[in-house]
């Protein structure tokens, strides 16, 4: 069944990568002057600052801080590799903790010529190891699965049942998963795997966007809600359906968008959200 009409923005979420150009003391002042409930932020955005005080300055400006991104790339090859890869979740757990963000989201990582099989055992020992920080520091971790032709590179969690299977192998209240419809959209068996997930209460995220048909670019040319071929209410239909009432967060990485002026884009994310999702 497909979710109703979403009729206000307390529930949309904006990711800082997703209007890239404004630092996010603008960001902040432009989406709480807009209505828009919540701010999910990349670490890049917390670069210089001090991190305690960005997240007041957001919780001022009334806006509830929905997640850091982004942990993960835990696939080296070598263990030298691995090590500094779950210190610098240690970190980015800490961060969170500091900004006040409830729980991480991982892009968990992979090495090209790696078997994928290797490369997901990398990253589950490597969540393993940090979860005694993340329980420490009230932070959850949220494996996010990338869409496959992210395998070679940036993660070798492709499905959500796989990050279903490692997150309930993990069985950690402080493990969950994060569904991105740009990535998981295609799958046959989604609508089983996020009932799967909220039903195991490992449902922590929802993101939002859409897919281009062409897409010009793999990284950087998501479109927004309605531009493409996902059908996100149902999909958020199956997630509501699962129990997930958080929030809807719009991450769109378009180097389109980023160039033109971002207060008008801004307004279209607000249509796209309102009429589209
Ligand atoms: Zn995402």
């Amino acid at each position: 069944m497909s979710a109703k009409p979403l009729t206000d923005l307390s529930q949309l979420c904006i990711h800082t990568i997703t209007t890239k150009p404004w630092p996010i003391e603008t960001a902040a002042t432009r989406f709480s002057e807009a209505g828009v409930g919540g701010i999910t932020v990349w670490r890049d955005a917390l670069a210089g600052r001090n991190i305690r005080a960005t997240g007041q300055l957001l919780r001022d400006e009334n806006l509830t801080i929905v997640s850091l991104c982004r942990g993960g790339f835990f696939s080296h090859s070598e263990v030298s590799g691995r090590q500094a890869a779950i210190d610098d979740n240690r970190k980015a757990i800490d961060e969170a903790a500091e900004l006040g963000a409830p729980h991480v989201v991982l892009v968990c990582g992979a090495v090209p010529g790696q078997p994928l099989t290797e490369s997901r055992k990398q990253i589950r020992d490597g969540i393993a190891a940090v979860l005694d920080h993340a329980e420490a520091a009230g932070v959850k971790v949220a494996i996010e699965p990338l869409h496959p032709m992210y395998a070679d590179n940036r993660s070798a969690v492709n499905t959500l049942g796989q990050a279903n299977d490692m997150a309930e192998e993990l069985a950690s209240l402080w493990v969950g998963v994060a569904v991105d419809v740009y990535h998981l959209w295609w799958d046959p068996t989604l609508e089983q795997e996020i009932a799967r997930c909220g039903k195991n209460g490992n449902l922590t995220a929802f993101h939002i966007c859409d897919w281009k048909t062409p897409t010009t670019d793999f990284l950087n040319d998501r479109g927004l809600m309605g531009e493409g071929c996902i059908n996100v209410r149902q999909i958020r239909g199956w997630a509501e359906a699962a129990g997930f009432n958080g929030f809807n967060e719009v991450e769109i990485f378009s180097t389109t968008y980023w160039s033109g002026d971002q207060i008008v884009f801004l307004e279209k994310i607000k249509h796209a959200y309102l009429n589209n999702s």
